[in-house]
């Protein structure tokens, strides 16, 4: 335990605002230029896991990011794009090259904003502190001081052992110079009317402890978030606290910890509610993930309400977990499957689709975002058209929920669902939700302890949802990560997520399409952060092989969504797919490893 913390668990108030006072003076431009704040001591801290706390515009990057000195390359191979303030104008048929980024050097004085508190702290008064006891030591004291260490002694860029030829070849041959327009975020832009970058993705990058990584003597790029997504430090710690101070059985005992579990378990359950926007906590069942949710439905609601002759409707898109529970209850009970068509971009075919809608339509399941070509289907227009037709509808949301925000009752679907390990939370725990009135119409698929109120040898009377589809002991430590999964994308802001995997994508879209006999697979208008290719004169796991050598990670095969690429003429594509914690910098080290391959 540190010396700046009490006996009693809590900080030493003094030494922590004496830290911070030091803090504040040695920033460059407050200790000149403005008053130093004092520092409250009350659990906050500036940076990492309660940074957009920060009651700024966007929460993040603002001020604080702009005076730090861990503002530097992480990777050493060129700048990110998070950090490039440079202008307005954006061509993306010239990217030019090695611009210089002054969010990325320790000694760049920002624009002065003589006005602005850059900590807003005056405004702390009215934030809320939910931490836990462990979130308010580490995230205060460990990581305050991590930053006065850094501002006292600038940290070398870690050393990376690279293969002479890696350094050899600069990998930042294409740069976009200026920030792109669609970046502006309201209220996100400084005195000098810059446009400022919503977060700064080096400061991202160091929640993310594997992103060191070095795999095949060079540091790794992680491509492959569509097959799963990294966890930050947050989450991490938070799965170690539960089974440190937590770890119960929930909902079934009067002990403290079982107080502590049911609290953290139900906790997360409220984050999904108010994530996904649904209407009430009753409407979050927790599940093993996508998969399980939609097996879920086809077991217990598909089971009980369709019969023979009745249709389903899914889209060409669909992963096969999104097939195959249909395809498995329309064998039984002799039901329809009927598919909307997509057209050589990827994109559904709506009047296809009105055309396949008819009084035995009973169900519609479709994608969100296809995780094999990154499609963003019309989601909102699909649902509204099936109920029309008076058909239920089913989001597979694992390919949107990290990409975009989702609003499940803007979208009006009867049940959505995805998996934590999508969203930067550990594997084994998903999510079903549902509307309320018609979970609790449908029987529960599997029985047990949990799901019931009252269970004699002769009849069993079953909790509401969602108990009644959590029988058994669930994953509850992964549960409580997955809230904790839901708070980090929640601070980052998933609007702002959103706009700069735009901006990741079209950088890398562009850059792709520059690689001589790449064919790109999948080019819809509204894509998310999805590139599926084949190069010419290549075998897909050769790509692979080849990007794994350099460190780079993609997925090559066939993305559990054969039809889609059955429908390219294809069995397999390579698969880059990004996250908010990629940078431009491994979009070009992709595209130059795949131009020499050409070569
Ligand atoms: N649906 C889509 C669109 C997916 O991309 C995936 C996984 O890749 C799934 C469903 C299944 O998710 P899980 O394997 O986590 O259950």
């Amino acid at each position: 335990m540190s010396t700046n913390i009490n006996p009693d668990g809590l900080p030493n108030l003094q030494e922590l605002e004496k830290l911070a006072n030091q803090f504040f003076k040695s920033v460059k431009g407050v200790s000149q230029n403005e008053p130093a704040p004092s520092f409250p001591a009350n659990g906050f801290s500036p940076v990492g896991s309660q940074i957009s706390d920060i009651p700024t515009g966007n929460g993040f990057a603002d001020g604080l990011f702009s005076h730090h000195p861990q503002s530097v390359p992480v990777s050493g191979v060129g700048a990110s794009p998070s950090a490039i303030n440079q202008g307005d104008v954006i061509n993306l048929n010239n990217p030019q090259t090695s611009f210089e980024d002054p969010g990325l050097t320790a000694t760049h004085s920002p624009v002065s904003q003589p006005s602005v508190n850059p900590f807003n702290i005056t405004d702390l008064s009215t934030t809320s502190f939910n931490a836990l006891p462990y979130q308010q030591e580490q995230s205060f004291e460990h990581e305050l001081q991590q930053v006065l260490s850094q501002l006292i002694q600038v940290p070398p860029v870690p050393q990376i052992p690279v293969k002479p030829e890696a350094v050899a070849t600069p990998p930042s041959f294409y740069f976009l110079k200026s920030f792109p327009a669609q970046l502006t975020v309201p209220g996100n832009t400084g005195a000098s009317g810059l446009v400022k970058p919503p977060f700064d993705v080096n400061i991202v990058r160091q929640d993310f402890p594997i992103l060191k990584e070095i795999v095949n003597s060079k540091q790794l790029v992680w491509l492959d978030n569509a097959a799963t997504t990294q966890k930050p430090k947050q989450v991490i710690d938070r799965i170690s606290y539960f089974y440190e101070h937590e770890n119960s059985n929930i909902h079934r005992a009067t002990h403290e910890l079982a107080a502590r579990a049911t609290d953290a378990y139900e906790g997360a359950r409220k984050k999904v509610q108010q994530f996904l926007n649904a209407g009430s906590v009753n409407e979050i069942i927790f599940v093993r993930g996508a998969t399980e949710a939609i097996n879920l439905v086809a077991k217990s609601w598909g089971e009980q309400n369709l019969n023979a002759g009745d249709e389903i409707i899914v889209s060409h898109l669909e992963h096969h977990a999104n097939i195959v529970p249909w395809q498995q209850l329309a064998t039984k009970k002799d039901l329809k499957i009927k598919v909307i068509p997509v057209d050589d971009d990827g994109q559904i075919i709506i009047e296809e689709y009105v055309k396949l809608l008819n009084p035995k339509t009973k169900l519609v399941a479709f994608t969100q975002v296809s995780n094999a070509l990154g499609t963003v289907t019309p989601a909102r227009q699909i649902v509204s058209l099936a109920h029309l037709a008076g058909a239920k509808v089913l989001v597979d949301g694992a390919q949107s929920v990290s990409h975009m925000p989702v609003d499940v009752q803007a979208l009006d679907a009867d049940w959505f669902v995805f998996s934590g390990h999508k969203v930067f939370g550990p594997t084994g725990i998903g999510v079903l939700y549902g509307k309320e009135d018609l979970l609790n119409q449908t029987q529960p698929w599997q029985g047990g302890g949990n799901m019931i109120v009252d269970v004699t040898f002769e009849h069993t009377r079953y909790h509401n949802a969602p108990g009644r589809f959590e029988a058994g002991t669930g994953n509850i430590a992964d549960a409580v990560g997955l809230g904790a999964a839901i708070d980090y994308v929640t601070r980052l802001g998933m609007h702002n997520i959103a706009q700069y995997e735009h901006y990741l994508l079209v950088y890398a879209t562009q850059l792709l399409k520059e690689v001589p006999g790449l064919r790109l697979i999948g080019t819809a208008a509204d894509k998310a952060s999805v590139l599926s290719f084949v190069l010419e004169g290549y075998k897909t796991e050769e790509v692979g092989a080849e990007l794994n050598k350099h460190g780079i990670a993609v997925r090559s095969g066939h993305h559990c969504a054969q039809p889609i690429l059955r429908r390219f003429g294809l069995e397999s594509t390579v698969r880059p797919s990004l996250a908010f914690y990629n940078t431009c910098a491994e979009v070009d080290l992709l595209a130059h490893v795949l131009h020499s391959l050409k070569k």
